[in-house]
């Protein structure tokens, strides 16, 4: 269904090949539009380049350790096992080139050109490109995405890495400070600790995590202590001085840390400067992203934006489903939006944290009378090879209607068991149906239908 208007080149623009931007021109060109993609870095974005894949990569990498300490429970013995930073550099870089050239693939495969290099918009319906040229579009999609925040202009803040070097750091760090108390930066220190790395992580807030369940992050805050990272939190850094091969990191109280690197992991800033948005009269929302409307529409009625540069939820498959939702509203001619309620999220750290819906407190305050179920546990593998680590399940139900609003996991392939628990969540089910499902014996996610 695609509007083929003489003067312009192409039906659909996209700014930025990351997560929302490809799924939204694949979908548009399967309807028949015209659709061209401009990506000044690597097709695929920040999910695949730099986010979730090779992070994802990376947490498995630092498994094994745990792996090979409970082994000797289960009667093997392994010999001293060695890690090699450098190899897994590799063989993570070699399987992201692999996606890239997947995606690439697949919007040749559906006729989208791609262009490489940065675009901006000069009018509403003029992109302007890296080499000069114009290009025509009677419909803009802005999905560019964010970018790291490096914090408040401090002393030596230029030696401070942000995420996007971590995935090529030469070496190793034997010591590092993370600043942050986010997933990003939790899940890095999770990695490096590890790997092998001795991790300081400092955070602003009382505790890492805001957002999550309070047990939850309590409990993890707990379990990152046993495996020997140091969690500072209400601090943060007011100085980063070099000195020979070290780093000395100055908290706001005078305290000092000497590690080999810094990294921060403070948020993420959409990318909305330089873009031409001003001129375009494109709003900018006051939490920083592209204003839009539950369609995507930004002020501008022919530009949409979908993705992390809307900040709204700021995950991949949500930007996923932005860019599906947009596609299918302008070129399938099926209005559709996007529903934020029911999102899952997890959190990659050790042991890994999973959720979706109301935490506890936010329920509190929502529906008042609630009631909360947990189940605090030993995984059988955990008492078997001696690991003291503890998972912990927390139901959230609303005491009148005895809806689940929430569950919170932490625990060996949390993430992995609620994916499949959000369905239950997202459908409105109730305590009394999770009580009627069978235990599935023996398993960790018995424990979700057993809570009384
Ligand atoms: C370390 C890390 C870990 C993460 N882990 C997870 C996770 O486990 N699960 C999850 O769901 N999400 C995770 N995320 C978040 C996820 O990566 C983002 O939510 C998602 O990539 C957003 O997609 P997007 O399409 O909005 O933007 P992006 O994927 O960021 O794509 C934007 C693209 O636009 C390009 N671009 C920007 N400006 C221009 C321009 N002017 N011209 C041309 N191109 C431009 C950029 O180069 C980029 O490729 C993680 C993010 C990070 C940083």
């Amino acid at each position: 269904m695609g509007r083929r208007m003489a003067d312009h080149d192409v039906d659909l623009f996209v700014i930025g090949a990351g997560s929302g931007g490809v799924r939204a021109a694949r979908i548009a060109a399967s309807y028949g539009a015209r659709v061209m993609v401009a990506e000044e870095y690597r097709v695929g974005g920040t999910c695949v380049i730099r986010g979730c894949v090779p992070k994802k990569l990376l947490v498995y990498a630092s498994r094994f350790f745990g792996e090979f300490e409970d082994a000797a429970g289960y009667g093997w013995t392994v010999g001293q096992p060695e890690f090699h930073w450098p190899a897994l550099i590799a063989n993570k870089d070699r399987e992201i080139a692999r996606l890239e050239a997947a995606y690439t693939t697949t919007l040749e495969r559906f006729n989208v050109g791609i262009i490489k290099g940065r675009a901006t918009l000069e009018d509403a319906h003029t992109v302007r490109l890296a080499s000069g040229a114009r290009v025509r579009a009677e419909t803009i999609l802005i999905s560019t995405g964010a970018w790291p925040y490096m914090g408040p202009k401090i002393p030596g803040r230029e030696h401070a890495i942000s995420s996007n070097e971590a995935f090529h750091l030469p070496e190793l760090p034997k010591r590092i400070l993370i600043h942050g108390g986010g997933y990003i930066a939790v899940e890095f220190a999770c990695i490096f600790a590890g790997l092998g790395s001795k991790v300081t992580l400092v955070c602003r807030n009382v505790n890492i995590l805001r957002g999550f369940d309070d047990d939850i992050r309590e409990h993890l805050r707990n379990e990152m202590g046993l495996r020997g990272i140091t969690v500072i939190s209400d601090h943060t850094v007011a100085q980063i001085d070099k000195s020979g091969d070290e780093y000395v990191t100055r908290l706001h109280d005078g305290l000092a840390v000497a590690t080999d690197k810094v990294m921060f992991a403070l948020g993420r800033q959409p990318n909305v400067t330089g873009l031409g948005l001003e001129d375009v009269n494109v709003r900018i929302h006051e939490h920083g992203g592209i204003e839009v409307d539950a369609y995507s529409q930004t002020s501008v009625p022919n530009i949409y934006a979908v993705g992390d540069v809307t900040n709204r939820v700021n995950l991949t498959p949500v930007a996923i489903r932005e860019g599906h939702a947009f596609a299918d509203t302008v070129f399938g001619g099926n209005k559709r939006s996007t529903a934020y309620d029911c999102v899952p999220s997890a959190v990659f750290s050790q042991p890994p944290l999973a959720a979706v819906g109301l935490t506890e407190g936010a329920a509190r305050n929502k529906y008042g009378n609630i009631k909360v179920y947990s189940s605090d546990f030993r995984p059988m593998k955990n008492v078997f090879a001696q690991r003291h680590e503890r998972g912990l399940y927390k139901l959230v139900v609303d005491a009148v209607t005895e809806r689940i609003l929430g569950i919170h996991m932490i625990g060996p392939e949390a993430p992995e068991i609620l994916q499949a628990a959000a369905i239950a969540v997202k459908a409105g089910l109730t305590k009394a149906d999770f009580d009627a499902t069978v235990a599935l014996h023996p398993s960790m996610a018995e424990e979700l239908v057993l809570m009384r």
